[in-house]
């Protein structure tokens, strides 16, 4: 799918239609002090099975695509609805 790189839309702190930019949302790298990996640090350490789910069998076929928008008046950021895709591209 190709989506512009820039819309106008509704941003709720400037109560009105803007230009927004548009990227793809992107995971961050996990940090290692964070609550939930020091919890698994923990878990995972010693003896015993693995604490999670081990994940086997994917059955989704595409990856989800979550447009970020950024107003460009305030700044605000703002997302759109996820979607699945083969191919999302900005233009
Ligand atoms: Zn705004």
């Amino acid at each position: 799918m190709k989506h512009p790189r820039n819309i106008r839309r509704y941003c709720p702190k400037c109560g009105k239609h803007t230009e927004h930019s548009v990227s793809i949302y992107k995971k961050r790298p996990k940090s290692r002090l964070k609550q939930g990996e020091r919890r698994y640090a923990r878990k995972s350490k010693g003896y015993g099975s693995f604490p999670r789910p081990v994940f086997k069998r994917n059955a989704k076929v595409n990856k989800k695509f979550l447009p970020m928008l950024t107003c460009k008046e305030c700044d605000r950021k703002s997302s759109k609805k996820g979607l699945r895709l083969k191919r999302f591209e900005l233009v």
